[in-house]
């Protein structure tokens, strides 16, 4: 067995830089705004038309000239939304007007409903009139040449009412990363199976499968091998004729059967094989021509913790999103905490708002065994190495999984 690690201990920074600058998206494809929810747009959408294209009423009431004061006018026609008029409206006539109405010419106002009383053709005006009262100019919402969606934007469904909009119905997006899982191991079982002695329930291949599609990718390709060089690397090959990002969890630590990191080394170029972080020290980044390998660490937390942390923002970019960072905020904490002494350690926590502030609560005992830390917990606390217990109140970075709990 080996005692020191032939990779050099690198910071989360340089870390996530290493897998940053190799990870790139493909060509983009045209799809039908209808299939693009959810993907990422990869050029910018601009709007070719003024909206509204004319000045529209914006309640239910009567086209009229402005005018001062009350008075009674002639009502000479109607318009619904979707139909136009070419009769004119004089300073002694009105037109009855639906929301969505376009203006008919003359008008210069609309007034409401409810400020009228009409009666044998003739509609008594209670209001004055100002100009342009009531109406939607013409370009309020959308003016010709506008920037609509920047590239780089997930398409949610207000971008897809947009692109309906302006009628933008072929739209370029960058197609999901296909992932492939494996999982390591000679302890694991199925999910269904009963563990003999000495095993366990294989969780990470289904956690991390979720995980890749949370963060938009698909999942082509998922498999569970033994500890034994040639059938990881029969599995490995499989995979990454399937996929283009392959996540492997366990067998990157130090034990004899640990037989992940000289795999991919083999097969690839290895750029880190360890980093100053916890928990997931042995995490591995390696490129096999133009695919990404990541070996995370089989315990079910660290593994979890390094894909939120590092194959994540990976997947993001190689999406294109033009953000692939959570968001971090400085939360206080509301007990005293102890820190790792010599690593980055990234603590499972819960944080919610208390009046104006944010205040985090990690999730109990911070074991890379025990899963239970991250349920229900929606920030990573940012915990500098150090000697000294940070006491209450003290204020630490946080990396926001979901959104804060209300007060
Ligand atoms: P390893 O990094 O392969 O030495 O794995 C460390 C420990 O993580 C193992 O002893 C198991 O307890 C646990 N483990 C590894 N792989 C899995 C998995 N797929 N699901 C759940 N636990 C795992
Ligand atoms: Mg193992």
């Amino acid at each position: 067995m080996q005692t020191s690690s032939p990779y050099p201990m690198i910071t989360v920074q340089a870390a996530l830089a290493a897998i940053l600058e190799r990870a790139h998206p493909p060509a983009p494809v045209e799809v039908d705004f209808r299939q693009a929810q959810g993907l990422v747009l990869a050029s910018d959408v601009v709007s070719h038309e003024d909206l509204p294209p004319g000045a529209r009423s914006a309640v239910d009431g009567y086209a009229v000239t402005a005018q001062p004061g009350p008075r009674t006018l002639r009502v000479v026609g109607e318009l619904t939304a979707g139909h136009v008029s070419s009769e004119h409206v004089e300073p002694d006539t009105a037109m009855r007007i639906m929301t969505g109405g376009l203006l008919p010419p003359g008008a210069e106002a609309v007034v409401m409903v409810e400020d009228t009383r009409e009666r044998d053709g003739l509609v008594e005006v209670e209001k004055p009139a100002r100009p342009g009262e009531n109406v939607h100019p013409p370009g309020q919402d959308l003016v010709r040449g506008q920037l609509v969606l920047r590239a780089g934007a997930r398409l949610g469904p207000a971008e897809i009412g947009i692109l309906a909009t302006v009628g933008q119905t072929r739209v370029p997006v960058y197609p999901r990363p296909r992932v492939a899982v494996l999982a390591t191991g000679d302890e694991l079982v199925e999910p269904e199976q009963e563990p003999p002695p000495g095993c366990l329930r294989d969780s990470n291949r289904f956690a991390l499968m979720a995980a890749a599609r949370e963060a938009g990718a698909e999942v082509v390709w998922h498999g569970h091998g033994r500890d034994e060089r040639a059938a990881l690397e029969r599995l490995v090959r499989e995979a990454l004729d399937a996929a283009d990002v392959l996540i492997t969890s366990g067998g990157v630590s130090m034990g004899t059967r640990d037989l992940i990191k000289p795999l991919l080394a083999d097969l690839g170029e290895v750029h880190f094989g360890r980093i100053a972080f916890k928990p997931g020290k042995p995490l591995t980044f390696v490129t096999i021509g133009q695919k990404l390998a990541f070996g995370l660490p089989g315990y079910p937390v660290s593994s979890l913790v390094t894909f939120e942390v590092f194959v994540r923002p990976a997947l993001l970019e190689l999406q294109g999103l033009s953000v692939v960072q959570r968001p971090r905020v400085t939360v206080e904490l509301e007990h005293d905490l102890r820190p790792d002494r010599i690593r980055l350690e990234y603590q499972r926590a819960v944080v919610r708002w208390q009046a104006d502030r944010l205040v985090a609560a990690p999730t109990g005992v911070q074991s890379s065994s025990r899963l239970m830390s991250m349920i229900g917990a929606n920030a990573l606390l940012e915990i500098q190495p150090g000697e000294e217990t940070l006491p209450a109140g003290s204020r630490v970075p946080a990396l926001l999984t979901g959104p804060p709990e209300a007060g």
